[in-house]
């Protein structure tokens, strides 16, 4: 047996063979070729074969998923047919002595460009299903196997790390637990995988290639993994994985129950999504709304912009199903670590102190309102709240006020029916913490980011690894600007919660609800845990008199 320790990231164990995963290196030469009628047969191949593979995808999804998802792969296997698409290929590799893979990456980029900049929604969207059909070409070409990148089978996936990007397309299905050599416990990364309420390490400096297909317990407990367990170790820590079970399902018992204390102070207790695929743990987690949909990940999950349509789908989809309870949507938070290539934003010195949320959307004024205008359309369905991120002041508070109200008024001279949401800014800058009172007069609401608050007002950049021994989340300096961000919110009257990790930290809940907080939202897995420690704090007592619950 081996044991190898990294800084687990959830409280869980899980049990499964280990799976090594490379994410494909796609260093595409521009070498020139001799054997121009070779090239063009490999290129001929490869699309012989990804056509295959899509029809195989079709069959396969036809079962799974059902005929309307199935289709987009015989819509895929036709576009590879596309004569046009094909010639262009040829005639790169032809006249300009191209490999396969260099004129393929061209001439479907290009297509793809073509389609990007129609007016047409419909032909908009074509865009990514050619990068998708390009990359499978492409697989084929470079001799990448993507089935077993992940497997096919139930792992522990094992990694150098994983971008926000690369784990929201990961089969979800398919994870047991993940574990990295790299991460840090704040990064989206680590916050997707409590989401998924995945065992998982990070900075697991062992990691070895020989424990692929190895079976392996990931013990997040004891933040460590056996590889080739003992009997013993692996009877015992099935028993602790059982017992994990049984008081998860105890927890059920307090669905449709009240988050209040034993003294009578109820709180919202939301749940935080990052799309509407994370609608069904809000349910079944009997969440009391959402608190923070990161819409990011809509864009991250997209291979080009996603259209006005595309997201008003996937908000009016989160925002109906869960009617009348609140859902509020957070506008596109892009930039430091959620990076995505169609959006060619430049690399930056200080990526966390640099171009992002509505600094972005402030000066891409037309990829914003393409947002705003799909919020207000999907507001109509349900009860929808608009969550402005990364604000650190009244003026550009009033700026994105201004621009919805102009999206408000298209939408109105289009005939287009519309809610009234409500708007609400994340308090996640020592500037808003300071600004609070006059924030506060121009929105209903602030959800406290706390990853992003202490990643700034402790100068500790949240994605550095390295940093995490000076770290400290409980740092007196963050609780005293949740408390000022609470009383200046309370004192104009709006409501105030906290959307960050820091919510879901049950030796702290009885703190945040003394300092008067109106809501946590946290992951969907921690809402039945933090209505139990709720229920358990009685504020008459000394504070810290109650238990942290087990
Ligand atoms: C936060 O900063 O606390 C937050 C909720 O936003 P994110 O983690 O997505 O930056
Ligand atoms: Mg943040």
């Amino acid at each position: 047996m081996q044991v190898a320790t990294g800084k687990s990231i959830l409280n869980g164990i899980a049990i499964g063979k280990i799976k090594i995963y490379k994410a494909p290196k796609m260093d595409i030469s521009s070498e020139l070729i001799t054997d121009i009628d070779g090239e063009i047969s490999r290129f001929d191949e490869a699309v012989e074969k990804a056509i295959d593979q899509q029809n195989a995808l079709y069959d396969k999804a036809l079962v799974t998923a059902g005929e309307e998802s199935a289709e987009i792969f015989s819509v895929h296997a036709m576009m590879l047919e596309d004569e046009d698409l094909t010639d262009a290929v040829h005639e790169i590799i032809t006249r300009g002595k191209h490999t396969a893979e260099y004129a393929t990456k061209q001439a479907f980029d290009n297509q793809a460009q073509v389609f990007a900049e129609m007016d047409d929604p419909y032909m908009k969207a074509r865009s990514a299903d050619i990068y998708d059909i390009e990359q499978a070409v492409l697989n084929v070409l470079m001799g990448i196997d993507t089935d077993s990148m992940q497997g096919t089978e139930p792992a522990i996936l094992v990694a150098e790390d994983f971008a926000p990007s690369e784990t929201v397309r990961l089969d979800k299905s398919l994870l047991l637990g993940m574990i990295t050599i790299e991460g840090s416990s704040n990064s989206h990364t680590a916050i997707l995988a409590r989401s998924m309420n995945l065992p998982s390490l990070i900075q697991c400096k062992s990691v070895s290639d020989d424990w692929d297909g190895k079976l392996a317990i990931l013990d997040g407990y004891n933040s460590c993994v056996y590889i080739e367990p003992t009997d013993d170790l692996l009877a015992s820590l099935t028993a602790k994985q059982k017992d994990d079970e049984r008081k998860r399902a105890l927890l059920q018992e307090l669905k449709g129950e009240p988050n209040t204390t034993i003294d009578g102070t109820t709180i919202k207790v939301y749940a935080n999504i990052g799309g509407p695929s994370d609608l069904g743990a809000v349910q079944v987690n009997d969440a009391g709304g959402v608190g923070l949909f990161r819409s990011e990940f809509v864009y991250l999950n997209s291979k080009d912009y996603p259209t006005e349509d595309e997201q008003s789908e996937a908000y009016k989809l989160a925002v109906q199903t869960l009617a009348p309870k609140q859902v509020v949507i957070r506008t596109c938070d892009i930039g430091a670590d959620k990076k995505v290539d169609y959006m060619n934003l430049d690399p930056e010195e200080n990526p966390a102190l640099g171009y992002r949320a509505v600094r972005i959307c402030l000066t891409r004024k037309d990829f914003f309102k393409t947002q705003l205008r799909a919020l207000l359309r999907a507001s109509d369905y349900g009860n929808l709240a608009i969550m402005f991120p990364m604000i650190i002041s009244l003026r550009e508070l009033n700026e994105c006020k201004i621009l919805l109200d102009e999206c408000r008024k298209e939408l109105a001279a289009e005939g287009k029916k519309l809610g009234e949401p409500s708007i609400g800014i994340m308090i996640e800058t020592p500037a808003a913490v300071l600004c609070a009172d006059e924030l506060a007069q121009a929105c209903d609401f602030f959800s406290i980011g706390t990853n992003d608050l202490t990643q700034y007002v402790c100068a500790i950049d949240r994605q550095n690894a390295k940093l995490e021994p000076f770290s400290d989340t409980h740092h007196p300096a963050v609780l005293r600007a949740i408390k000022m961000t609470i009383d200046a919110g309370h004192r104009h009257g709006i409501w105030v919660g906290i959307c960050g990790e820091l919510g879901a930290d049950l030796s702290l809940t009885e703190t945040f609800l003394r300092m008067g907080i109106d809501e946590l939202s946290v992951n969907p897995k921690s809402v039945l845990p933090l209505r139990k420690q709720i229920r358990s704090l009685d504020l008459r007592l000394e504070p810290g008199a109650a238990q942290v619950a087990d």
